[in-house]
């Protein structure tokens, strides 16, 4: 029989967490960072609603995020490919935590997926959406959700969210199943 791993500790109060996270400063501080050759093609492929890896023709992969450079074959990478988007889900975190540390009703979804196409173990960190805790799992194939062209800047949050892919979503006018 399959044993059961239990959760352990306990969630913080309200007042428990402003002890163990708190705001002491916003500065304005504004700075430039050039992210090399590779990563500011795949970013100007994010503005264009694309995903764009590089292969190596010697150990047959293509990296995505992209490198100028096969870390395993110590050589030049080859070409720029193309990328359909979609993925799986390698691992997720259920957060009722949103990014600046406040208590959330609803959950955000964040984890890793790994593109299709790209080796495994080699994706990137994103939000899963239009998905319920119950349906989340690892190896759940998903599709990007982009933001519309004109809202796109060139960063990874071009992408919204990664969302089930079309026959591993529930259909619009299935009912939800609700948590009591
Ligand atoms: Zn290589």
């Amino acid at each position: 029989m399959k044993e059961t791993v239990k959760p352990r500790g306990k969630p913080l109060s309200g007042e428990e967490m402003k002890q163990v996270c708190h705001v002491v400063a916003r500065p304005q501080v504004k700075y430039a960072w050039a992210v090399g050759v590779a990563m500011s093609h795949f970013l100007a492929g994010l503005k264009q609603g694309k995903i764009l890896g590089r292969t190596c023709v010697q150990c047959e992969r293509i990296l995505v995020p992209p490198r100028m450079f096969c870390e395993r074959c110590y050589r030049t990478t080859d070409e720029w490919v193309e990328l359909p988007g979609t993925g799986v889900i390698e691992t997720f975190s259920i957060s009722y935590i949103d990014t600046d540390a406040n208590r959330i009703k609803e959950p955000i979804f964040v984890g890793v997926l790994a593109f299709d196409g790209a080796p495994p173990h080699s994706g990137i960190m994103h939000y899963f959406g239009e998905v319920s805790q119950d349906a989340i799992h690892i190896g759940m194939p998903v599709e990007p959700v982009w933001k519309p062209g004109g809202e796109r800047v060139g960063a990874i949050t071009d992408i919204k969210y990664f969302r089930p892919r079309e026959g591993a979503r529930p259909s619009s006018n299935s009912k939800r199943r609700k948590r009591g």
